[in-house]
């Protein structure tokens, strides 16, 4: 077990308030993470006042209901805070963050930044709601656990693994997730809503294919203006996830999604099978895991260099590796 899990359990106990943040722009695991853990504190500890301060929701998971509203400023200076699911301190949603009394950072991306009074991180982890998982497991005499709390981490683990594909997943995710899916996930239930989409998404896709490109050594891209999201009524997040249309294609190691936001700046995702894109990623105002980050360009020039350094990249690879796919 890492000295850490003994510290925040620690410390939750110490507090009578404690605040739960993640970052902005939250996905599965982020959502997962951080309404699983205060599903399990407040399940274990109903005398305390446990509450999810965040600035954004996903829609995506808006089956699960409302979250906390946000406090005054003055409730945070006696509180404990958990940051989750975040390397760095700017990209919290909520940046009331720092007011918090003392800080915990339960992450499971590369370490970019420190901050926090205790840090808890597990790069090799596929999801931080494995964390959190492995957190219960460890002090499972003590915390309490039920189906809803349980779901909450299994959707982590699952959206954040690529229904459990990339190579951080291991044996002990197995059996983590089996520990959850033991408190009676509906996996059902939990599959449409994760699966099902709105017609016009699949119009979407077809869009996608059509207009994808592809680069000498490989690398395929797409640029979704806001001209498109608009002719498809796609709101920003729903047009990133064109970046999983790209995800299949033989011999392309690399595949990128350039949507361009409401000021005119360009969100980048960035995928890769075996060959790490997270520098590349840090290079354009980014980072997040060897082989899926995110960036942001600032003008067509800098997408198109950005696509240059990804063909090389490529090539690079390319050259110098056997067993590619
Ligand atoms: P996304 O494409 O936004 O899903 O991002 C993929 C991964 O990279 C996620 O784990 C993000 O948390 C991380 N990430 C995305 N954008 C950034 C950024 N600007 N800085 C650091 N990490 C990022």
């Amino acid at each position: 077990m890492n000295e850490n899990m003994q510290k925040i359990l620690d410390k939750i106990k110490e507090y009578d308030k404690i605040l739960i943040f993640r970052h902005f722009r939250p996905d599965g695991d982020a959502v997962g993470s951080t309404r699983g853990l205060q599903a399990i504190l407040r399940l274990t500890y109903p005398e305390k006042k446990i509450y999810l301060q965040n600035a954004d929701f996903s829609e995506y998971l808006s089956f699960y209901g409302d979250e906390d509203e946000l406090l005054p400023d003055e409730e945070y200076a006696d509180a404990l805070g958990i940051c989750m699911d975040t390397a760095t301190g700017k990209r919290l949603s909520n940046q009331k963050y720092s007011l918090c009394k003392e800080l915990i950072k339960f992450d499971h991306h590369i370490p970019v930044e420190d901050y926090g009074d205790i840090q808890w991180v597990e790069e090799h982890r596929s999801s931080c709601c494995e964390m959190v998982a492995a957190f219960y497991a460890a002090f499972q005499d003590e915390l309490k656990i039920d189906k809803q709390a349980a779901t909450y981490i299994y959707t982590g683990m699952v959206t954040d693994s690529g229904r459990f594909r990339f190579r951080e997943v291991s044996g002990e995710t197995m059996r983590l997730a089996g520990l959850m899916l033991d408190q009676g996930v509906d996996t059902d239930t939990l599959y449409a809503h994760l699966y099902m989409r709105e017609f016009e998404s699949f119009k979407f896709e077809a869009f996608v294919h059509e207009h994808m490109r592809i680069t000498p050594a490989g690398v395929a891209t797409v640029y979704i203006s806001q001209e498109t999201q608009a002719a498809f009524g796609l709101s920003g997040e729903e047009a990133s996830s064109c970046v999983s249309y790209m995800d299949s294609i033989k011999g392309s190691l690399i595949w990128l999604a350039f949507i361009e936001n409401a000021d005119g700046s360009i969100r980048v995702r960035l995928r890769s099978r075996f060959i790490t894109v997270s520098e590349l990623a840090e290079r354009y105002s980014g980072g997040g895991h060897a082989c899926a980050a995110g960036a942001t360009v600032y003008s067509e020039e800098e997408m198109e260099r950005l696509i240059a350094e990804a063909d090389t990249l490529l090539k690079n690879y390319k050259e110098n590796n056997d067993g590619w796919l």
